[in-house]
């Protein structure tokens, strides 16, 4: 049983306590600044050091109580949500674990693993208990358990920022920008459908728009799956030419260029679907329709071709939904390989690599576009907002086209909004998304979420199989 909360999540008897020693403390740095007393500084250093401490000894101290996972798949995706409760009643944090294509294994990870290690841990210690909880398994790493210690890395931002009594940007640095940009994603059965799905998202307001021509890698356009008149591999696996979706992809943006003129901005997933010299190929023969970006042109095994890519031509290149391990992004990051880095937070472990992400980029002049389609939950997309919203390298942002769902929604209130192209965060302290457990349990994991895609592996005409 909770006891009755503000809105911060920190029980009212110790919000008005807590909200008191703010003030206090406030007031003592506001009076510092105004005395201007260089010569003291020691002195005001001491004497605000003391009143931190004052201020802070009516908060009790803070121990993880309880670790659990909350599943729920409201509208074709299989969101994991991990909750950590703290020994202070009624405050507690909420973290994404979301692991699309392999949810229930990031909920064992967690559950059996994350949740032993992090109880009776203080969850001030954010960083600490990062490093710590990445190595504790030894052998570290990896989607799974980056998914699970994101749920936690998360949950303990949202328990910091509340105890702080103010939204996440703001303990992060504060807003760099009045809201998010974001791009959405137009598809088509042919150029004319899709173009017309760009005018609906540029008449709501959005000025970036990702094209595509029947999916990923265009598998409409292909004619000749021999594979499966020979019986090779199951009736469901997926079929795709090469040379259909490089063709096709430059008629689309011929004619997309053609009906929208030049002032929008276009962007394109390639999905690691062709080979690594087609890609080359393919970026460089885009260059003449000015993308803001190329995304995902090589799978991370391909990456010694970004050198190649770069020297043929300056398209913008943006990659890295697939990675997990830092020794992936770092070399394309400082050798200027690419543009925007867009891993996401549930795969890398959190907001707190995320961060340095972030940074590292900044040195280099690479910018930011984290993954965030609609088959991640609500709170990761909110995590990395604030992170958005508050670091000078900020590229753009994926988002939910036209906005959430009402299901997702009601599942997920304080859920990010979408208005004329820009992501809004709320301005409750924490992350700002919570999880209605009784609603999620009405909406069970799915096996394999329509959407996802990728029980059936994709093929050439032979039944070669494709990166997907
Ligand atoms: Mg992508």
């Amino acid at each position: 049983m909770y006891q009755k909360v503000s809105q911060s999540g920190i029980p009212t008897r110790h919000q008005e306590e807590h909200d008191m020693n703010r003030r206090r403390l406030l007031q003592m740095t506001g009076g510092s600044a105004a005395a201007g007393a260089i010569g003291m500084l020691g002195e005001k250093s001491a004497a605000l050091a003391q009143t931190y401490s004052k201020a802070t000894r009516g908060l009790p101290a803070l121990k993880i109580t309880n670790v659990k996972t909350i599943q729920t798949c409201p509208q074709g995706g299989n969101y994991v949500v991990v909750k950590v409760e703290t020994s202070e009643p009624g405050l507690y944090g909420v973290g994404s674990a979301t692991l699309t294509t392999r949810g229930a294994a990031v909920v064992t990870a967690a559950n059996e693993f994350l949740a032993p290690f992090a109880i009776g841990r203080n969850p001030a210690h954010i960083e600490d208990m990062w490093q710590t909880a990445y190595v504790s398994s030894y052998w570290r790493n990896g989607p799974i358990l980056n998914g699970a210690l994101c749920g936690l890395d998360e949950a303990l931002w949202d328990i910091k920022a509340k105890r702080a009594n103010m939204p996440l940007y703001e303990l992060l640095g504060g807003k760099s920008r009045f809201a998010i940009t974001t791009y959405c994603h137009a598809d088509g059965k042919t150029v004319e459908e899709t173009s017309n799905n760009v005018s609906k998202f540029v008449e709501a307001g959005w000025k970036h728009v990702r094209i595509q021509l029947g999916g990923y890698g265009s598998p409409i356009l292909g004619k000749t799956p021999d594979f499966k008149d020979a019986g090779f591999g199951l009736p469901e696996d997926g079929y795709q030419e090469n040379e259909p979706y490089v063709k096709g992809t430059l008629k689309l943006f011929e004619y997309i260029r053609k009906v929208h003129g030049g002032d929008i901005e276009l962007i394109h997933d390639m999905h690691e679907r062709i080979e690594p010299i087609e890609a080359v190929n393919l970026v460089k023969s885009l260059q003449q329709y000015r993308l803001f970006f190329a995304e995902d042109p090589l799978s991370p095994e391909q990456m010694g071709y970004f050198k190649m890519m770069r020297k043929q031509c300056s398209t913008p290149i943006a990659m890295g939904e697939l990675f997990s391990h830092r020794m992936e992004w770092t070399s394309l990051i400082s050798d200027r390989l690419i543009d925007f880095i867009r891993v996401g937070f549930n795969h890398v472990g959190g907001i707190t690599p995320g961060l340095k992400i972030a940074r590292l980029a900044e040195a280099f002049g690479v910018r930011t576009a984290w993954h965030g389609p609609g088959n991640i939950d609500p709170i990761n997309h909110a995590a990395q907002g604030h992170v958005d919203l508050t670091i000078p390298n900020f590229g753009i942002q994926e988002a939910v086209d036209l906005g959430w769902g009402q299901v997702i929604q009601e599942d997920f209130p304080g859920c990010p909004q979408m208005k004329k192209g820009y992501m809004y965060l709320n301005e409750a302290p924490g992350i700002g998304v919570d999880i209605d457990e009784k609603l999620a349990a009405k909406y069970p994991f799915q096996p394999f979420p329509a959407g996802t895609g990728f029980r059936f592996p994709i093929r050439k005409a032979d039944g070669t199989q494709i990166r997907p």
